[in-house]
């Protein structure tokens, strides 16, 4: 069955949800106008769950990411939308509150651990700090605990290095220390932003298995932002793939990868790099480039989609879904799920 002019984006609330974000709208001003960076998203993470948001560089899925912990600066901000963590409403929150919230009960994970991590004060207590400032640890407390969580994410001899500064360890072992402290207060949700992308293929497989092990340990969700399918394929549960500010399609990975319904998604898929090539591997983009952010485009995602036609490039599609919960943003999803119109 097709669901034919649901809202973008809607998707049933459940009593159940870890992270329900709800039209969430992100812009920053510029001096050339207004930025619709996240422009009315709606997606879900459930507990032990990984759910990646997927897309070229620029679609807002880091955006998207840093606004469910209120990490947008100025000049940008939340225009619109709710993200719900286990039934509360984090953009209501005081900033107090969202502060206690923040390496506690949701960590993040940057895509660049030197710049994350302070170079001149030791791992022990970079490790130690969210126990120190969210458990009320004593500084011996937070030092055992924190050899314990570099041991659990495979770092040899821990109790010497958390001695050691970050300069002493290589960049995928920062990317180990960076998840330790990610797992310090035991968070029910981890946003792991673009978490391999600065290391080697090697090492990429091994960080996203030890958050996959973290995730089935302790039934934690994993948002997981990435442009790269294939560790989406490996690793995720399910999938929105986003585009311009929306999410254009979303699916268990399993059906997305089967049956891909949108034209973009499919161009992603045909440049997908594999987790076993060669170290440099890059992503080949689709036909030509995201649109200018000030000028979107009348109707859909004509000027880079293969498949448009007239319609698209007067009206936006609506969202098709299938019966397995296949959501698709494309007029042609209709004649793709069941005959519909096209
Ligand atoms: Fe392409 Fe048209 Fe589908 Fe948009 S609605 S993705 S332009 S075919």
């Amino acid at each position: 069955m097709i669901a034919v002019g649901a809202p973008a984006d809607a998707v049933p609330a459940s009593a159940a949800d870890l992270l329900r974000v709800t039209d969430l709208a992100v812009e920053f001003r510029t001096r050339r106008g207004v930025v619709h960076a996240v422009d009315g998203i709606s997606f879900d993470v459930q507990a032990g769950e990984v759910v990646a948001l997927v897309g070229e560089s620029g679609c807002g899925k880091s955006a998207t990411a840093y606004s469910i912990l209120r990490l947008i600066a100025d000049p940008g901000r939340i225009s619109a939308g709710q993200v719900r963590f286990e039934g509360t409403d984090l953009l209501g929150l005081s900033d107090e509150a969202i502060r206690g919230v923040r390496g506690n009960r949701i960590s993040m994970v940057f895509q660049e651990p030197m710049s994350s991590l302070n170079p001149v004060q030791r791992i022990g207590d970079q490790v130690a700090e969210p126990l120190t400032q969210h458990r009320l640890a004593n500084r011996a407390q937070a030092w055992a605990r924190a050899a314990e969580l570099l041991r659990r994410v495979n770092i040899p001899d821990p109790e010497a290095r958390l001695r050691d500064y970050p300069h002493q360890f290589s960049g995928g072992m920062r990317q180990r220390v960076m998840i330790a402290i990610a797992m310090a207060c035991a968070p029910r949700l981890i946003i792991a932003d673009e978490p391999t992308t600065a290391l080697d293929v090697t090492v990429q497989a091994q960080i996203i298995e030890l958050l996959k092990a973290a995730v089935q340990a302790d039934a934690t969700g994993l948002l997981l932002i990435t442009h790269n399918l294939a560790v989406v394929a490996r690793y995720a549960d399910r999938v929105n793939v986003m585009y311009g500010g929306r999410i254009v399609e979303s699916a268990s990975a399993d059906d997305l990868f089967a049956h891909p319904g949108h034209p973009y998604t499919l161009g992603l898929l045909n440049s997908v790099p594999t987790l076993d090539q060669s170290h440099g591997a890059q992503l080949i983009p689709i036909t030509g480039q995201p649109f200018d952010p000030l000028q979107r485009p009348s109707g859909c995602f004509h000027p880079r989609c293969p498949q448009a036609n007239d319609r698209c490039r007067a009206q936006s599609p609506p969202v098709f879904e299938s019966r397995a919960g296949h959501r698709v943003v494309c007029w042609l999803a209709a004649r793709r799920f069941q005959g519909g119109p096209a």
